[in-house]
């Protein structure tokens, strides 16, 4: 795979697929913009190489047409004040007009694409729209790595219409710190698994049982792995077609001579609405009429001492409900036990992040994976479909 500094970009139009796609308010503003400047490495070093850039992302889902309240406008404002120079924004991603503004481009200029998915061929990687990017394009650089688990037409199909394609910085950075997480971690090498996709999760810890020393579990996924071991978890959240799997996963832990644990105590409640905390438990049964929506102070207690030895460290989901401040105090405990580990941390998933941020910690984790899916996907299957596209050429 080339990187961006392996391209002699002077003159020539390099077309850079970015990951814009911020969070927005009701208003249509922009409610944090970390995905915006993690791009700025390779926009500055492109223009300042006199490239003709021209960046594209998505923004949402906008179904496959047009929609204002999806449009990239918000963004390139905000581009435009982190660069401190104006920039040009396409009204639409391919077509004449487009066209006409590429060939316009001069060097150290820099146009931004309207949003991707304004179009029905970007999700499907039609061919058709796939030629239509790489319109006049000389390099195509990937830096969305929050992107690059989708096949789709500005992340993997340009890349066959485009004779040269690298990484950018980005991406270059996310892959490093995940490949070293997967191929040649510092050991003991710890794995934190929660929050509530067990679907999604379920390849990760897969993989991990072949990498990791220690797996904790919590979250909601715990309760599926209780259920398995059959034990009764009341009102928890189980995903009952993923108790077969989990069976499997014990087995193979054991097999594996992994240290899997599975929470020892439990915060339970009768509703999360409810937001009050009715026991504390580390007995099954649970009442029927009671769920558990965190780990408990036995769980915090024997978790941190693994943590506090750990030299690699991987996190995913959160370990109960932390958006409720009385659910909240198991995954805090543990950002913080995380931070002042010393171990090298790598962080994704979109919740995670957002817990990592509110446990005021987010300075002390070595990487916070721009991508939620996409680091999860890394890790299960130790690539993407938009570093494959990179790569075969
Ligand atoms: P991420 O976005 O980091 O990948 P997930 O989306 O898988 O994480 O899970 C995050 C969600 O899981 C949070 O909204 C959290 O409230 C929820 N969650 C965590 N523990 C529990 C639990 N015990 N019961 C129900 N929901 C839970
Ligand atoms: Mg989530």
């Amino acid at each position: 795979m080339l990187f961006v500094e392996d391209l002699d970009v002077k003159g020539k139009t390099v077309f850079v697929r970015v990951d814009f796609n911020v969070p927005l308010n009701e208003k249509g503003e922009i409610r944090n913009d970390m995905r915006i400047r993690a791009s700025l490495p390779t926009i500055n070093y492109l223009l300042a190489r006199g490239a003709k850039l021209i960046l594209a992302s998505h923004l949402g889902r906008p179904k496959g047409k047009p929609d204002p309240a999806l449009s990239l406008k918000p963004v390139a404002k905000r581009l435009s004040d982190l660069l401190g120079r104006e920039i040009v924004m396409a009204p639409d991603v391919v077509g004449d007009e487009v066209n006409k503004l590429k060939a316009g481009l001069k060097e150290g200029g820099l146009l931004l694409l309207e949003n991707v998915r304004f179009h029905p061929g970007e999700t499907k990687n039609d061919p058709e729209l796939s030629k239509k990017l790489a319109e006049g394009i000389d390099y195509f650089v990937n830096d969305a790595f929050g992107s690059s688990h989708r096949a789709h037409a500005s992340v993997v199909g340009i890349a066959d219409f485009v004779p040269k394609c690298a990484a950018g910085y980005l991406m270059k950075k996310e892959v490093e710190y995940l490949r070293k997480a997967l191929h040649s971690p510092a050991k003991p090498y710890v794995a934190i698994l929660g929050g509530a996709k067990t679907e999604d999760k379920i390849p990760v810890i897969e993989n991990l049982l072949n990498k990791a020393d220690d797996i904790l579990i919590g979250g909601a996924m715990a309760y599926t792995f209780f259920t398995a071991q059959g034990f009764s978890v009341g009102k928890s959240l189980v995903e009952p077609d993923k108790i077969e799997i989990a069976k499997k996963i014990l087995n193979k832990a054991k097999e594996k001579n992994v240290n899997f644990l599975l929470p020892l105590d439990h915060v339970l409640t009768s509703s999360i609405e409810s937001g009050t905390v009715v026991k504390i438990t580390d007995a099954f049964p649970f009442p029927e009429d009671l769920m558990g929506v965190d780990i408990g102070p036995k769980t915090i207690a024997k978790y941190s001492e693994i943590i506090a030895k750990a030299k690699t460290i991987v996190w995913n989901g959160p370990l109960g409900v932390f958006e409720t401040p009385a659910f909240a105090r198991g995954t805090m405990k543990i950002a913080e036990a995380v931070a002042h580990s010393g171990a090298i941390s790598i962080i994704g998933g979109g919740d995670s992040i957002a817990a990592v941020e509110k446990a005021g910690v987010g300075q002390k984790i070595t990487h916070i994976s721009t991508g939620g899916g996409a680091s999860l996907e890394f890790l299960s299957y130790e690539t993407l479909p938009g570093i494959e596209a990179l790569e075969k050429k």
